[in-house]
């Protein structure tokens, strides 16, 4: 996408440039074996990764005319997908209905109402694709609704796209072409799918990671084992179902860890790298640590991620106390990483 940082220009024309060429950050204090980047996907302008795809899944539903000025996008969205949604419809005069469930932080919904969206919020207890569940209500209220247009980045091929030729593109740039690892969460799939293909065209020896909580299904259907969903407290991933949108070659091995470790993952992060990250990039972070504590990788392996959104939109949640000690997560905030030397 144009990014008027990479054009040299003085000023940005509008926000959707603000879209993508986010920072690589090294984690110089976590990890002492192996080299470990995160790219910072919460610079975009509502704050995550999902301004990427949410965008141009839009401009391409315009391209082709199945969506114009003044109609209504619906999609269902655990919230980040909702944010990049409302930029979208603001800046193409779009009407936007956002579907999404009662589990959601609060302050996304905060933040999508602001926006002007308006919000359906559903029961989080039905399953997402089945009777009452958001995705289900989403189709539902497509039919129903005059001139609207489902945007549905289960199955929207731009989802993966546009992590193929930017996400991708810009990691193997910053990265100078020198990657191990990718390691990645997987909500719609769009990410680990796009970044994972194009970092193995430019190098069919990057492995990449995929990284799930404890009840996840992924790790369950990679292995062609059996599963049962459990819910679990890392928001926006690893919903009850295997997106369509998830491209099972691309990925080398995925690994499920807790919700307590990836709670405890993201106040290390806070404590050691001054970084304010959100569930997800806690998860997806102790998936690299734990991974190298159980795999002998070698030394000064070079490793790639990507942190999809900030602490911020989980104040009441991740970093509220009385949250933590009703879901029985237990932050151990004693000391700073000093052990953590020996990776
Ligand atoms: N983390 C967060 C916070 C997200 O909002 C999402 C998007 N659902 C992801 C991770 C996973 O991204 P993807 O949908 O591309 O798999």
């Amino acid at each position: 996408m144009e990014n008027a940082i990479l054009s040299n220009q003085t000023y940005f024309d509008d926000v959707t440039q603000l879209i993508g060429n986010t920072p690589l950050l090294k984690l110089n204090n976590m990890f002492k074996e192996q080299e470990v980047f995160a790219k910072l996907e919460y610079y975009n302008p509502t704050f995550s990764i999902k301004d990427r795809a949410a965008f141009y899944m839009v401009k391409k539903a315009i391209e082709k005319k199945q969506v114009q000025k003044g109609h209504t996008i619906i999609a269902a969205t655990s919230g980040n997908t909702g944010l990049g949604l409302c930029l979208a419809s603001n800046y193409f005069g779009l009407n936007y209905l956002c579907v999404t469930f009662d589990s959601v932080p609060n302050e996304k919904i905060s933040l999508l109402k602001a926006f002007g969206a308006t919000v359906v919020i559903c029961d989080s207890e039905a399953e997402s694709d089945e009777e009452g569940g958001y995705v289900w209500v989403a189709e539902k209220l497509n039919e129903k609704i005059e001139n609207s247009y489902l945007i549905d980045q289960f199955t929207d091929i731009n989802n993966p796209l546009v992590h193929y030729m930017d996400t991708g593109h810009e990691i193997w740039r910053q990265m100078n072409g020198e990657i191990d690892y990718y390691f990645s969460t997987i909500g719609t799939g769009g990410t680990i799918t796009g970044v994972g293909r194009y970092l193995k065209k430019m190098n069919p020896n990057i492995k990449v990671i995929g990284v799930e909580p404890e009840g996840g299904i992924y790790r369950k259907v990679f292995k062609n084992q059996k599963y049962n969903f459990d819910t679990h407290l890392i928001n926006s991933i690893s919903d009850c179902f295997i997106s369509p949108n998830t491209d099972f070659e691309v990925i080398d091995d995925i690994i499920g860890v807790s919700d307590n470790a990836s709670f405890n993952m993201c106040y290390r992060a806070l404590q050691n790298e001054s970084l304010c990250i959100g569930t997800s990039s806690g998860c997806v972070l102790r998936g690299i640590e734990e991974y190298i504590n159980k795999y002998d990788i070698g030394k000064n392996k070079r490793i790639v991620t990507i942190f999809p959104d900030m602490g911020l939109k989980y104040i009441n949640t991740l970093y509220d106390l009385d949250f933590l000690e009703s879901n029985n997560i237990n932050i151990d905030k004693s000391k700073k990483d000093d052990n953590l030397k020996k990776y």
